[in-house]
């Protein structure tokens, strides 16, 4: 294995479900710690260091709520929880808490693989926050001159439609909820606007042709919110 392989923590305490998660990460190229409890989450995420971690939410000793909360405290590190089918407040806390992304059980391994290269690309982009332009071929959004350019044409948004889309761009795979992107879109925090953003949403889709049943780039999280997928450019491939 490669010495710059990225380190995975693995946190789970179904062990069918651990081997095979560890065994395909490995696959991969990761290098990977798995644990069965939250304590020993903790423990390992004290000793080591690791540039993401995969958490399961419901772990003995230590749920894996705490145990995000605890490694919040005192690091940015990309964190996806892994949640039981149907536990759409589950997923909603764990955004809440700090994760960065979640995956509904059962998953598949591609699924999961995507996600990580999606947080790790993210993570490192995260060194140069005051990044001027963002560009995903087809779309190129260009920060300082506030301007948004689909296959080379411009694109006229509204400054709250601009907000929203660089807000989900600068974070590629990043899931927001309805909640977070109108306290960063609209500025305010107040349940009764959480529909506004659905309407801008459906706005900028129009004004960027993609299509919500087929998207490029703009995706529904259903019962949470949105987030933002670039189609991959040949240099960002490992
Ligand atoms: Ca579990």
């Amino acid at each position: 294995m490669a010495s710059d392989a990225k380190r995975i923590l693995l946190v789970e305490d179904e062990k069918v479900i651990r081997d095979a998660v560890q065994a395909y990460l490995e696959r991969e190229g990761y290098w990977v710690r798995s644990v069965g409890d939250g304590q020993s989450a903790v423990e390992e995420f004290e000793k080591h260091t690791f540039d993401l971690i995969i958490l399961d939410l419901m772990l003995p000793k230590l749920s894996g709520e705490r145990v995000c909360r605890a490694i919040r405290d005192t690091s940015d590190v990309p964190i996806i929880m892994l949640t039981a089918k149907g536990e759409v407040e589950d997923r909603i806390i764990g955004l809440e808490l700090g994760a960065d992304d979640y995956l509904i059980k059962p998953f598949s391994p591609r699924e999961l693989v995507a996600r990580v290269r999606a947080l790790l690309r993210r993570a490192r982009m995260e060194p140069e926050p005051q990044v001027e332009v963002l560009d995903f071929g087809d779309l190129v959004i260009d920060i300082s001159g506030h301007k948004v350019m689909v296959e080379g044409k411009e694109v006229d948004l509204t400054a709250s439609e601009f907000k929203l889309l660089t807000t989900l761009a600068r974070y590629p795979g990043r899931v927001y909820t309805r909640m977070e992107l109108v306290e960063k879109v609209l500025g305010y925090d107040f349940e009764g606007y959480e529909r506004t953003i659905d309407s801008h949403v459906k706005n900028l889709r129009a004004k960027l042709g993609d299509d919500p049943r087929n998207p490029k780039w703009l995706y529904t999280v259903h019962g949470v919110g949105y987030r933002f997928e670039a189609p991959e450019k040949p240099a960002d491939r490992a």
